[in-house]
């Protein structure tokens, strides 16, 4: 395992990177509403980017495989996880809609996602989205140089299971720089104590991902999409951030 520890300039670029990230995905949960199409919230996002003179990182992702994602952002939707391809599907009144969205900009690459909810949504989808948000919070809090990254992955579990809901196994966080996925991989459970010592200049995506019900998925025939397999609902929160002398942080925030 070979973390790329990264330079103040090189923060410095993935700053602007995120702060590309995040004017396409306020723009993105702006625009969410009951009628707009899936691939409709894709432009929006895919404008923006290119506009402000980066690249949108998932668009053709991985290279080379035969099945690479053929948009800017993903949109997953309900027991839909993570990963899902925006299309002609409509959001509709009552929906948990998470949008995830990377961008490249100078050769940086920033990763973020949120879950929102479509008007009136039920008490149990409101409690999913609350206790997954908090939980890449306290993940986040966990990013302090010293600790460990089990630190990390125990924060970000303890938070979900107290609340009576499940982590994903298959899927996690990870390093994040000129590449989209740079090691450490970030489990969203773990032990504390264990790990990889966390140091000032790393830069990592922090990922929960959180089922009210059992954190089985399984993958549609589309070759993307990751949905509940129990058919929960689900939610996903992300962040990139940097460990700094004086703790995490972070780069994606929306507000
Ligand atoms: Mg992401
Ligand atoms: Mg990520």
């Amino acid at each position: 395992m070979a973390i790329i520890i990264k330079s103040n300039d090189e923060i410095q670029i993935m700053r602007e990177s995120a702060a590309i990230n995040v004017e396409a995905l306020r723009a993105v949960r702006e625009a969410i509403r009951p009628g707009i199409t899936t691939a409709e919230l894709d432009r929006i996002a895919h404008e923006i980017i290119v506009r402000r003179g980066g690249k949108p990182a998932f668009l053709g992702h991985p290279a080379g495989s035969r099945h690479p994602f053929p948009a800017t952002i993903t949109v997953s939707i309900n027991e839909e996880l993570v990963h899902g391809i925006p299309g002609k599907r409509m959001i509709k009144e009552g929906d948990i809609v998470s949008i995830d969205c990377g961008t490249i900009y100078k050769g940086f690459v920033s990763d973020s996602a949120f879950t929102v909810g479509v008007g009136e949504i039920s008490a149990e989808a409101r409690r999913l989205l609350e206790v997954t948000e908090a939980a890449l919070y306290k993940g986040i809090e966990a990013c302090v140089p010293g600790n460990r990254l089990g630190d990390v992955s125990y924060a970000i579990q303890s938070h979900v299971e107290s609340a009576g809901y499940s982590v994903v196994r298959e899927y996690g966080g990870h390093g994040v720089g000129r590449s989209m996925w740079e090691d450490p991989h970030i489990p969203n459970w773990g032990r504390p104590g264990r790990g990889i010592r966390l140091r000032p200049g790393m830069a990592l995506a922090l990922e929960p991902m959180v089922f009210v019900g059992s954190p089985k998925t399984r993958v549609l025939d589309d070759h993307w999409t990751v949905v509940a397999a129990d058919g929960s609902l689900c939610a996903h929160f992300e962040h990139t951030i940097v460990i700094t002398p004086n703790g995490p942080e972070i780069l994606t925030k929306l507000d």
